[in-house]
């Protein structure tokens, strides 16, 4: 599916969504939840496809609509209150610019390994219960961000291809790049819609702070070490920084 066709699908959708989306932010009632569950439906839509209980059309189609909804949910529950409305209209833009371009690339890149037999349906040789969602393969070494600090992006791709992860080259590890479309980014959506409340309080000044453990990368420490700057001049958590969807960081405003 091209860009335009798709996002002419979508907006031709987007009341149907957003409608999904709410009772979704109702039935989890907090990003944590919401990213656990989605999390799970990232296996089961791949196990669904792979076991031959969808058709290929049909996979993509749930892709694309369970990513953008879980994305809207997210805002809803960073918004709570505060006219989810009008700021669902409002995130709906970001949410499609920022999710259906990768998401797309990813589908096809996805469909050149079925239709080449990396990835066969039927084939159930590796069991989901095996993988770690958002680890690694059995045996793979868990890098460290911190060593990889030095490493461009080109080389974290061999990397994970020498350590078979994050490739989407078997089942469950589909699964786990499925997962960072339909659940890590609601972190960073929940984010979103907490930003734009704070704008309509308006807020002066936020500030990014890190979660200091191992896993947070040098500019997530970066943007934590400028402290408190104007409302609006720093990136939200997952933007600007090498931790992507995974970032932990969270924002604070006065
Ligand atoms: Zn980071
Ligand atoms: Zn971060």
């Amino acid at each position: 599916m091209d860009l335009l066709s798709a996002i002419g699908m979508v907006t031709k959708r987007r009341s149907d969504f957003f409608s999904q989306a709410k009772t979704l932010a109702s039935k989890s009632k907090d990003q944590p939840t919401l990213e656990e569950r989605m999390k799970g439906e990232a296996i089961a839509l791949v196990k669904g496809y792979r076991d031959k209980l969808m058709k290929w059309e049909e996979y993509e189609r749930t892709l694309i609509d369970k990513t953008l909804v879980s994305a809207l949910a997210a805002v809803i529950l960073g918004v709570g209150t505060d006219k989810p409305e009008q700021k669902l209209e409002k995130s709906w833009p970001v949410i499609v610019g920022d999710m259906l371009p990768p998401l797309l690339t990813f589908l096809a890149e996805t469909k050149t390994y079925i239709d080449s037999g990396v990835l066969r349906p039927g084939d159930q040789t590796l069991d989901f219960a095996d993988y770690d969602l958002l680890g690694a393969v059995p045996g793979a070494v868990d890098i460290g961000i911190d060593e990889l600090e030095n490493i461009n992006p080109k080389q974290i791709g061999e990397l994970e291809a020498d350590q078979q992860r994050a490739q989407g080259k078997t089942w469950p590890s589909l699964a786990e790049r499925v997962s960072r479309y339909l659940a890590t980014p609601t972190f960073s959506f929940f984010n979103l819609g907490q930003y734009m409340v704070s704008q309509d309080q308006g807020f002066k000044e936020m500030r990014r702070v890190a979660k200091r453990d191992k896993k947070c990368c040098i500019d997530c420490k970066q943007y934590d070490s400028m402290g408190w700057q104007p409302f609006g001049e720093l990136p939200m958590p997952g933007k600007g920084c090498r931790c992507y969807d995974r970032c932990r960081c969270f924002i604070e405003y006065r």
